[in-house]
C-alpha cells in the first residue's frame, strides 16, 4: 500500500545555508550545556548562532515555497479532503556517524496530516538524528524547524479563511446565482456544491452584496 506521506518526501535541495547555521546553533547549545562557567562569553556569541538560525528558519516558515506561497489548495494533497490547508516544510534526519541522511515533506496540508507528518519526522530525528559526528550539531535546527512549520499550521488557515477561499473562486457563478435565484436557494446550491456550513455561505453572501 503506498505511504500518501512518503509520496511528497524529498531529498532536500538548497539546504546547505540552512544546515549550516542550525549546525552552528548546536555547537553553541553543546559549547552551552558542556561548559557552564563560559556562559557569560556564549551569550555574546548569541547573535551570530541562534540568531541567524532563527531568522533561517523564519525566512523558511514565513516564504516556504518561492513563487508558490500565493492561495493553498482547497484541498489536502495528502489525504485527499476538503480542508484548509498551510504549507509545512518539515525536515527529518538520519545521523549515520560521518554521513546523514535528510528528508522534506514539502507540501502545502491540512491540520492532521501536518499533524502526523510533524509527530513521524520529529520522532525519528529525535531517536536517530543525534548518531553523527555532524549531524549531532544539526538535530536542535531540524527540530525547531519543525516546530515552527507545525505552529504555523496551527496559527494559519482558520475556518473562515477556507471558507472565503471556496467562495471566492466561484464569485462569478455566485453573482449569476444570486441575480437570478433568492438567497435561500444560492445557499442550498453553494451548501451541497462545496460542504460549508450555511451560516458560512450566508454570511459570505452578505458580504458580497455590501461590497457591491
Ligand atoms: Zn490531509
Amino acid at each position: 500500500m503506498s505511504n500518501p506521506i512518503k509520496d511528497h518526501f524529498n531529498q532536500p535541495a538548497g539546504l546547505a545555508g540552512t544546515t549550516l547555521s542550525y549546525g552552528v546553533l548546536g555547537a553553541w547549545i553543546a559549547g552551552f550545556i558542556a561548559v557552564p562557567e563560559h556562559r557569560d562569553i556564549l551569550w555574546l556569541f548569541f547573535p551570530f548562532t541562534g540568531l541567524i538560525a532563527i531568522i533561517a528558519i523564519a525566512v523558511r516558515v514565513i516564504r516556504p515555497f518561492k513563487g508558490r506561497e500565493a492561495i493553498p489548495p482547497s484541498q489536502c494533497p495528502i489525504c485527499g479532503a476538503s480542508k484548509p490547508t498551510a504549507p509545512v516544510r518539515y525536515l527529518q534526519l538520519t545521523g549515520l556517524v560521518v554521513v546523514m541522511l535528510m528528508r522534506e515533506l514539502s507540501v502545502f496540508s491540512c491540520r492532521s496530516c501536518s499533524a502526523k507528518a510533524f509527530v513521524k519526522m520529529t520522532r525519528h530525528t529525535l531517536c536517530l538524528g543525534w548518531w553523527g559526528l555532524i549531524s549531532l550539531f544539526i538535530t536542535p535546527g531540524f527540530i525547531l524547524n519543525n516546530l515552527a512549520f507545525l505552529l504555523r499550521g496551527l496559527l494559519s488557515g482558520s475556518p473562515r479563511r477556507f471558507a472565503n477561499h471556496l467562495l471566492d473562486k466561484r464569485r462569478d457563478y455566485v453573482l449569476n446565482m444570486l441575480a437570478s435565484k433568492d438567497e435561500n436557494t444560492v445557499v442550498e446550491v453553494l451548501q451541497s456544491d462545496t460542504g460549508l456550513p450555511a451560516q458560512e455561505i450566508t454570511r459570505y453572501l452578505r458580504a458580497l452584496r455590501t461590497g457591491q
